[in-house]
């Protein structure tokens, strides 16, 4: 493998080399897969195991399996899960109390991970871990679960060369192409992939193959399709002036507007990919003799997340609808340094009430505009 060269060609007929390097580093491979009608990480052992037969359509308020003859491996863009159930688990034990004769004793719950490498973790998925890396490892107190979790994964990213109605990447320049936070990055072609190495741990991987080199002609068709998918995103998030737009729209009569439909069911929390608030659960056995403390996903749109020394500071939906989106698209970067949005659009598929992230934040700003003209 040459230095000046960044792309490489791995034909779909060899693809079991790939599998072959990753096992012979011990990791056990994931890739989105069909089961019981929902795409979720399953073990993958082979290449087989990554043609789907399956594409997914997704819409405002919709999402939809269809069954698929094409020939096109990577044909669903993405389900419900993002890489967030692999790093921050939805249920996290972290200290286990037993009662003994001396009193209690507190046994804290030691952080453990296996090596996955993750194949198809899509660009705007990479950039929400990268976010999460700055939430849970980026301040004073790193999270050893988080750290552990994160350390053992290999992503292996698939560009993105189509779109659905509810992807807005492009304008959050998070994807359709994955820019950094990959190891491997693979860009599906009919009967081959252009490979990319973006970590010393990816290049190692790579170089095991021994593939030749990506002809121009076939790297420039890899980026036209991409470049496609880019234009072809309806959506697009406004970023002007949306943070100080938000926090002036406090009291503003939008958010009961959007009360009278969002069920705060908290679907847009759980399947987004940067979304962390969590609770402290305990569980004592039935002969009350230890109790598990449990750190399990949680959501602002659960009216008990609000609940502080005896007060609800979100009773209503309005407030909690506010809460979440003035975060997410405005104190997030106050916070962390960049949007808590990287535009995979998912909050927006799962809503059972149709509610667009996009068209939400659009109507804000219209106000705000409308206002300064007048
Ligand atoms: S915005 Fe939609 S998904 Fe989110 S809580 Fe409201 S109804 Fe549920
Ligand atoms: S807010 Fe919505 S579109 Fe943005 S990252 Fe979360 S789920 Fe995706």
């Amino acid at each position: 493998m040459s230095d000046s060269v960044d792309s490489w060609i791995l034909k779909k007929v060899s693809f079991d080399i790939f599998f072959s390097a990753l096992k012979s580093e011990d990791y056990k491979v994931l890739s989105p897969q069909v089961e019981d009608g929902a795409v979720t990480w399953f073990e993958a052992s082979e290449a087989d195991d990554l043609k789907q037969g399956f594409s997914d359509q997704q819409n405002i308020g919709s999402y939809r399996l269809n069954q698929t003859e094409s020939d096109v491996w990577f044909s669903i863009v993405h389900g419900a899960q993002s890489l967030k159930s692999l790093t921050f688990k939805p249920r996290q034990a972290t200290v286990k109390i037993i009662k003994t004769e001396a009193g209690i004793s507190f046994q804290a719950e030691q952080p453990k991970a296996e090596k996955i490498a993750v194949i198809g973790a899509r660009a705007c998925d990479v950039a929400a871990l990268q976010i999460q890396d700055r939430v849970f490892l980026g301040g004073a107190y790193q999270d050893e679960y988080f750290k552990a979790n994160r350390e053992s994964l290999l992503i292996i990213a698939v560009n993105c060369t189509h779109a659905h109605e509810t992807c807005f990447c492009a304008s959050m320049n998070t994807g359709p192409k994955v820019k950094a936070g990959f190891d491997i990055a693979l860009t599906e072609l009919k009967d081959a992939f252009i490979v990319e190495a973006g970590s010393m741990a990816g290049k190692r991987i790579v170089e095991a193959l021994n593939l030749t080199v990506a002809p121009k002609d076939m790297s420039k068709q890899a980026d036209r399709l991409i470049e496609h998918c880019a234009v072809s995103q309806k959506k697009r998030m406004p970023q002007q002036n949306l943070p100080q737009a938000l926090y002036e729209k406090q009291h503003s009569e939008h958010w009961d507007d959007v009360a009278t439909r969002c069920l705060s069911c908290a679907n847009c929390t759980m399947v987004c990919p940067t979304c962390f608030c969590h609770a402290i659960e305990e569980t004592p056995d039935m002969a009350r003799q230890t109790s598990e403390r449990v750190r399990v996903w949680d959501s602002c749109f659960n009216p008990e997340h609000g609940y502080i020394h005896g007060k609800n500071m979100r009773p209503t939906t309005a407030d909690r609808y506010r809460m979440w989106m003035t975060h997410k698209l405005g104190s997030w970067i106050d916070q962390f340094d960049s949007s808590g949005c990287t535009g995979c659009g998912r909050c927006t598929t799962w809503c059972p009430a149709g509610i667009d992230l996009v068209e939400e934040a659009i109507a804000v700003l219209g106000e705000d505009a409308m206002e300064k003209k007048a």
